[in-house]
């Protein structure tokens, strides 16, 4: 190593993605710094509520059985919310542990534990203002307080990435591709929790329920209102929160919080965090451009992981297991290229073929038109669908004493008479186009 090196590797951001890269440089031993501008871990960052046990397995090996967590989710409802109520299918597995709810601060905390004793050497509370470059390289970050060296750097810094953007690495992005997200945590009894969701009490359930629909209540004025409503039970808490995309609420002049409120009083939602008291609200951005936005990922001296190059797939809600698992890739990338003695975006590319190879990039692109497609038809979603799906039940729910066959007959024509045929088509088209991108993949 170069005398004027402080670490072999410096990792800005300390979500799931720069503590997953920094441990997988460390334990190699090699000398990393991790470094976090918030002054406790996780303090700064924000989900809805399920980490992927798959993914945090392949990171922390050994150590994944230390983590604690609140309840197991398994138990999923996507919930089609109409005027009046819902129509919900739900998926459970009471034996199946693919994903936990942990808090961040609870979350980031273990995980910074573990990266610590494997010898990762974390600087909290320091902002890194900007990066070090030299010879058209990046050799190390100036944070407010003093300069650091290494001749690798990754950037973990999230969804923002000012680093990225200062190496012209990402361009801004637009409204159309960023989520703007809020959330309540709704404090409960663990005992009202497990009741109204029909758990066990020893924490071995926990229910995931996302709800789509926006034709009801204030919401009803409000047109191309996609919205992603979501809902995880924790052991005495419920996180109840909403994804909307910036051109959507600003195209309405929509603040994203009466969203919120309004959402609390949807007839299916309400009774589920009744008497609940809300003891934490927070907001965070999701980057949903998806395959088509990946900003350029490697330059000389420098990698971006995680959320900083938009890894999510804002369909699943499948953010942390991009995070954890591209930032190993990143950090094995650091490796070679130490090995090598070689810190160019030329070798520092191997990370981007072995994002090739992982789930990431082929996810990203098997799905690089979904989220598009669904913003395109988010009236037919949002709208006239669960209408839809409500007058079908409608029909086959209630006893009416007119005949079925005749009901059904004018729901079918209905779908002709209401709506220009034209637009059913292109629902039909981009459902199709969508079913065939993830099906034929990569
Ligand atoms: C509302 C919402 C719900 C979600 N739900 C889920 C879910 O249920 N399951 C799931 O898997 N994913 C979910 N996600 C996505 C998931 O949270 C992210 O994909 C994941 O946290 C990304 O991890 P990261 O490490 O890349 O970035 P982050 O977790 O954002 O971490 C970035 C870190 O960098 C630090 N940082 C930034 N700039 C600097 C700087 N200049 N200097 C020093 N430090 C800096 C920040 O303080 C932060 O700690 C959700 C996201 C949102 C917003």
């Amino acid at each position: 190593m170069d005398t004027k090196f402080n670490a072999d590797v410096i990792v800005v951001g300390a979500g799931p993605s720069g503590i997953s890269a920094a441990l997988s440089v460390a334990k190699s031993n090699k000398k990393v710094i991790l470094v976090e501008r918030a002054s406790y871990p996780g303090s700064k960052n924000m989900y809805g509520g399920a980490v992927y046990t798959t993914a945090l397995k392949e990171v922390f090996g050994d150590d994944f059985d230390k983590f604690k967590y609140e309840r197991i989710i398994n138990s999923h409802t996507w919930s089609f919310l109409n005027d009046t109520g819902s129509f919900e299918m739900t998926y459970k597995n009471n034996d199946a542990k693919a994903a936990y709810a942990i808090k961040r601060f609870q979350l980031e905390s273990q995980m910074i534990e573990i990266a610590k004793a494997n010898g990762v050497y974390y600087i909290p509370n320091t902002l890194v203002t900007n990066l070090i470059q030299e010879n058209g390289s990046v050799v190390g970050i100036q944070t407010e307080q003093e300069k650091y060296y290494a001749p690798i750097t990754i950037l973990a810094d999230g969804v923002n990435s000012l680093l990225a953007r200062e190496l012209k690495l990402r361009n801004d992005y637009k409204t159309h591709d960023i989520i703007l997200s809020v959330k309540e945590a709704i404090k409960l009894d663990k005992k009202t929790i497990e009741t109204r969701f029909n758990l066990k009490d020893d924490l071995s359930n926990g229910v995931n329920k996302q709800f789509f629909g926006s034709d009801f209540g204030k919401l009803k004025q409000y047109k191309n209102l996609f919205m992603m409503t979501f809902l995880y039970t924790f052991k005495d808490t419920i996180m109840l929160g909403v994804g909307v995309n910036l051109a959507d609420l600003s195209k309405n002049k929509l603040n994203i919080n009466e969203i919120l409120d309004e959402i609390k009083l949807h007839p299916d939602i309400a009774p589920l965090i009744k008497d609940g008291q809300t003891v934490e609200y927070s907001a965070h951005l999701i980057p949903e451009g998806g395959y088509k936005k990946i900003p350029k990922l490697t330059s000389n001296g420098v990698i971006i992981t995680g959320d900083a190059a938009g890894f999510v797939n804002g369909v699943h809600f499948e953010g942390t297991n991009f995070a954890l698992i591209s930032g190993k890739l990143a950090g094995e990338s650091a490796l070679v290229a130490l090995e090598n003695g070689d810190y160019s975006q030329n070798t520092l590319s191997v990370y981007i073929k072995k994002l090739e190879k992982s789930f990431i990039l082929k996810d990203l692109y098997s799905y690089r038109n979904v989220i598009e497609s669904l913003y395109s038809r988010s009236d037919s979603l949002s709208r006239y669908y669960p209408k839809k799906i409500k007058e079908l039940f409608e029909i086959v729910t209630s006893a009416n004493c007119i005949s079925k066959s005749k009901q059904i007959k004018e729901y079918f024509f209905s779908y002709f008479k209401d709506r220009n045929i034209i637009e059913v088509f292109k629902d039909v088209n981009a459902a199709l186009k969508c079913v065939l991108d993830v099906f034929f993949g990569k």
